[in-house]
């Protein structure tokens, strides 16, 4: 599932590719959707909020789409007499005389007023990849944290409402280079060392954001992600993988033995 820094630079992306320009092909295949019309609106910015992404409109409106699991927004150079991308996946087309975005496989997607945007995202915490999270969100985090009580600290990072824009990646990543055990329960940390480890969160993830505006999307290398049985790169210990979250929501959580020690 793509995580925060995809996010943001898939919209980085979009408002490359879209902002400023009226759009002349815009198709929205989707139930509640389908018969709104965007033609000639322009984009004035596409922002990502955690793991939303944000398309705002100079009518007033903005276009709410997550990617959930599989889902993917691409640019293309719109060609002539090509009206939008063809294939049963496609759920979002929005075209200017110089590119096409194409949303396929999209897991939400909603057009509602610019000014409901607020009301939209209020369940979820400060977004670890904004731009003040150090200065402010950081404080708010630690402290959503905190009141997660005794749930593992992998499963409170990986639920969206303390803190947004962390998945699979980037709580394994973080908690390693924390050297925490995933399963460490999370008001047992306290919030100053809660606010050492969304520090690390957003540097990390920040770093893969800068990578992946010269080298694509998700060219940070992960540590322990995905890496199972493959010695640590620490200390050489195979990674080992457990499970956060109860079934149907189980996720796999990578992490060292060795290196990010729980109870004995
Ligand atoms: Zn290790």
């Amino acid at each position: 599932m793509p995580e925060g820094d995809v996010l943001r630079l898939t919209a980085e992306r979009l408002d490359a590719a879209l902002r400023g320009s009226p759009l002349v092909v815009a198709e929205l295949r989707w139930p509640s959707a389908g018969g709104a019309r965007l033609e000639g609106a322009t984009v004035t910015a596409c922002v990502a909020y955690g793991k939303h992404l944000l398309t705002r409109f100079d009518d007033g409106r903005t276009l709410h789409t997550h990617l959930r699991m599989d889902g993917t927004w691409r640019v293309h150079r719109t060609r002539p007499r090509e009206r939008a991308a063809g294939g049963h996946d496609v759920r979002a087309v929005l075209g200017t005389a110089a590119w096409t975005c194409v949303g396929r496989s999209l897991g939400m997607l909603d057009l509602l007023p610019t000014t409901g945007e607020r009301q939209l995202l209020a369940h979820l915490g400060p977004d670890v990849l904004a731009d003040d999270f150090l200065r402010t969100g950081i404080v708010e985090g630690a402290r959503r944290l905190v009141a997660q009580g005794s749930r593992p600290l992998c499963e409170s990072l990986l639920d969206q409402r303390p803190v947004a824009g962390l998945g699979t990646i980037w709580t394994a990543e973080t908690m390693f280079a924390t050297r925490l055990w995933p399963w460490t329960p999370t008001d047992a940390l306290g919030e100053a060392a809660l606010r050492d480890l969304l520090a690390t969160a957003h540097r990390l993830m920040g770093r893969s954001v800068r990578l992946g505006r010269t080298r694509g999307l998700q060219a940070s290398e992960p540590s322990v992600h995905g890496r199972h049985r493959r010695p640590c790169p620490r200390c050489g210990t195979p990674v080992a993988v457990g499970t956060a979250n109860r079934p149907p929501y189980e996720r796999p959580i990578f992490w060292c033995p060795s290196c990010q020690r729980g109870p004995d």
